[in-house]
């Protein structure tokens, strides 16, 4: 899965506003953040493998420290408290988002792999291979992706005509780089494959970043933006 992943980014993201857009973008993909350095390092090992699947022709066989079930638990429990450090105002609670944000991954991920995701170490793998199903895999993600994204929408209002029409806009384009990724010509090596998905996730996260400035969570009634500034600026006063 690709940008299906941010499904589960925009409706954490709904649902604690105080968690930035851009960490949940790189939540969800630490994961594969990590895979792809590893990769790079010779630490995980990724070979193409043309019609491993009918989607795409990696063959992950070996990745037990990103995508095995205790190694992804780790990497969530660890995520969720760096961010608890690093942003203790938000607590606890916060940081358990952005802890189920890196999990989702490996839910998402065992959905489409073919069985190469493995509970421990580099054994016991499992995988519904929804892959080999192009379309059906093509239509999970938009799905995951736009459901999420509908929620979020529906949880906070625009300040800007950017911030009304930017996101579905971004979310389109995503689609299109998913496309090109996936139906487009087949990635030449499995470094071309990390740095590929390195240079995606962040451009994406940079991309929420910009444009999660341009919306404000929706506290009143819809298009009562400037009531809501003066409500927060008041609240905020009374507190100082
Ligand atoms: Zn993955």
């Amino acid at each position: 899965m690709f940008v299906g992943h941010y499904g589960p980014s925009f409706a954490a993201k709904g649902m604690r506003k105080s968690i930035p857009l851009w960490v949940l973008f790189i939540a969800v993909q630490l994961l594969d953040v990590f895979w792809s350095i590893f990769v790079l390092l010779g630490i995980e090992k990724v070979r193409i493998v043309p019609g491993i699947t009918a989607t795409n022709p990696l063959d992950l066989y070996y990745m037990p420290y990103t995508h095995s079930l205790i190694g992804a638990m780790l990497w969530a429990l660890g995520a969720a408290l760096v961010y608890y450090l690093w942003r203790r105002a938000d607590g606890w609670a916060a940081a358990m988002f952005v802890g189920a944000a890196v999990f989702s991954h490996w839910v998402l991920d065992v959905v489409v792999h073919r069985p190469d995701m493995p509970l421990y170490g580099n054994s016991l793998k499992i995988g519904l291979g929804l892959w080999n199903y192009p379309a059906p895999a093509f239509v999970l993600e938009i799905a995951v992706l736009f459901s999420g994204m509908y929620f979020y929408l529906k949880t906070t209002q625009s300040t800007t005509r950017v911030g009304r029409y930017g996101m579905v806009i971004f979310g389109l384009a995503m689609l299109v780089v998913e496309s090109i990724v996936f139906f487009g010509p087949p990635l030449s090596s499995d470094k071309a494959a990390a740095v590929t998905a390195l240079f995606w996730y962040f451009v994406f996260a940079g991309v929420a970043h910009w444009l999660e400035g341009k919306r404000v969570p929706r506290t009143v009634g819809q298009g009562n933006i400037a009531a809501s500034a003066g409500l927060q600026h008041a609240s905020r006063a009374k507190i100082l």
